[in-house]
């Protein structure tokens, strides 16, 4: 049997690559990065790169962050770096400060991740372990591959170069395991196989399709969290189409959900083709904006028969169960009902009823013109409209969006106008 986190490997012996069989180069590996992996092991304690930073690197990507294992203990990481702060409670993790706010993260080798806590505690006392029982706790093949300083060499425990290279996305041991010891893990899963446009291994797949209701038992931030990676880092497309396949998204947006049951999912896959350029362009769309996209063709369905007036309870009424749910912050929550709601005025450019200043003045302009450019931007007539706003805007005389009042009125003063659309 293939070792599993659940009977992790004692003696595991890995695969090593050395330099001329794989293709990263230190000079693709920032430089702060390597200056803390020379000094670990400088001082004798072995020092890898990990994660994400070396999966990236193996697929010629530009790596999010570079984080570094070791198996220096924290007080040996503190003591060899004086911009270091240690940090966390239960696991003790170095952050190493650089020029620019920049942290490298050091985490000494362990033998749990700090998401698997059963009602908080976890599960095992010893949470230092060898690079082998810290290879087999981490949630995929293509994550758990180490870099080493030493020699310029990839080892790898699980076969996840083999995985890399055919384009899996593969649970470390028993997916059924995996998942009950953190159920985030199947967003992770859908995330890595739509970012790198990978697919899940069959196993994996299935597990996440029986156990997509345990999502819920994971921390509601960490479910947001993960949510918003998935839509709004370039490959929110992908990871709607595949989270439709598992079914995760009946369980987090049953009514986008039941709307792409109903209507199918092209249109859903034509904002999210420009949600995903925007990120691919450098603009990094804020999460209220993202949200609201996915749930713009629920609430259009929602609002066909009902007058403008009704479009901000509509908007309410469509994103409630879902904000309480996921406990989205009431800032996010306000843009996405308002941008929602201002949704039809841009559409009625020319309409000779509605003074253009008007909307124009809102605090809300902005993002709610953003989004009309995502759910509209993909014809002709629609680029036309998006283009007519931003020429209007460049032409109004710049001036700060009024500033709502928080004094109340007293009594007999007559109401000021509110500049509503
Ligand atoms: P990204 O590029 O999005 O940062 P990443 O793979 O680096 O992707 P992180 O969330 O930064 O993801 O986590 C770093 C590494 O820690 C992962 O590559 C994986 O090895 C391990 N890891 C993170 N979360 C978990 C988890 N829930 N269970 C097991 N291992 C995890
Ligand atoms: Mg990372």
């Amino acid at each position: 049997m293939k070792p599993s986190s659940s009977n992790p490997p004692t003696t595991a012996v890995p695969d090593t690559i050395r330099r001329r069989g794989h293709n990263i180069s230190r000079k693709d590996i920032d430089p702060d990065a390597l200056k803390v992996l020379y000094r670990l092991h400088r001082h004798g304690h072995t020092a890898y790169l990990v994660g994400g930073g070396v999966r990236d690197l193996l697929l010629k990507r530009k790596p999010k962050d570079f984080d570094i294992s070791t198996s220096a203990h924290p007080n040996e990481i503190k003591k060899l770096f004086v911009n270091c702060r240690l940090i966390g409670r239960r696991f003790r993790l170095a952050h190493i400060y650089f020029k620019g706010g920049k942290i490298i993260e050091v985490s000494t080798f362990r033998t749990v991740s700090e998401f698997e806590l059963e009602d908080g505690l976890i599960k095992s006392d010893n949470t230092f372990g060898t690079p082998e029982i810290d290879a087999f706790r981490r949630d995929f093949t293509l994550n758990a591959l180490f870099y080493n300083i030493a020699d310029f060499s990839i080892i790898d425990y699980v076969n996840g170069l083999e995985d890399l290279n055919s384009g899996i996305v593969r649970c470390i041991g028993d997916p059924v395991v995996r998942f009950t010891e953190d159920p985030i893990r199947m967003l992770r899963g859908v995330r890595f196989a739509a970012l790198l446009d990978f697919s899940l291994d069959d196993q994996s797949a299935r597990t996440i399709r029986k156990m997509r209701e345990d999502i819920w038992k994971g921390a509601t931030p960490r479910i947001f969290e993960e949510t918003l990676r998935m839509l709004g880092r370039g490959s929110g497309g992908r990871a709607l189409s595949l989270m439709h396949e598992l079914k995760l998204l009946e369980i987090l947006f049953p009514k986008v959900y039941n709307n792409i049951r109903k209507n199918g999912i092209d249109e859903y896959l034509d904002i999210f083709s420009r949600v995903d350029s925007s990120f691919d362009d450098g603009r990094i769309l804020q999460p209220a904006l993202v949200l609201a996209a996915l749930f713009y063709p629920v609430f259009r369905a929602e609002i066909a028969g009902t007058t403008e007036s009704d479009h901000l309870k509509q908007a309410r009424s469509v994103l409630t169960p879902m904000s309480e749910r996921l406990q989205i912050p009431r800032r996010i929550q306000d843009t996405m009902r308002q941008t929602m709601a201002a949704q039809y005025r841009f559409f009625a450019l020319k309409d000779a009823r509605y003074k253009p200043r008007t909307i124009l003045r809102k605090s809300y302009f902005e993002d709610a013109l953003t989004l009309f450019e995502l759910i509209a931007g993909g014809t002709p007539e629609g680029k036309q409209l998006v283009q007519g706003w931003k020429d209007l805007e460049k032409q109004s005389p710049q001036q700060p969006p009024p500033r709502r009042s928080r004094r109340k009125r007293k009594r007999g003063q007559s109401p000021k106008r509110s500049p509503s659309p």
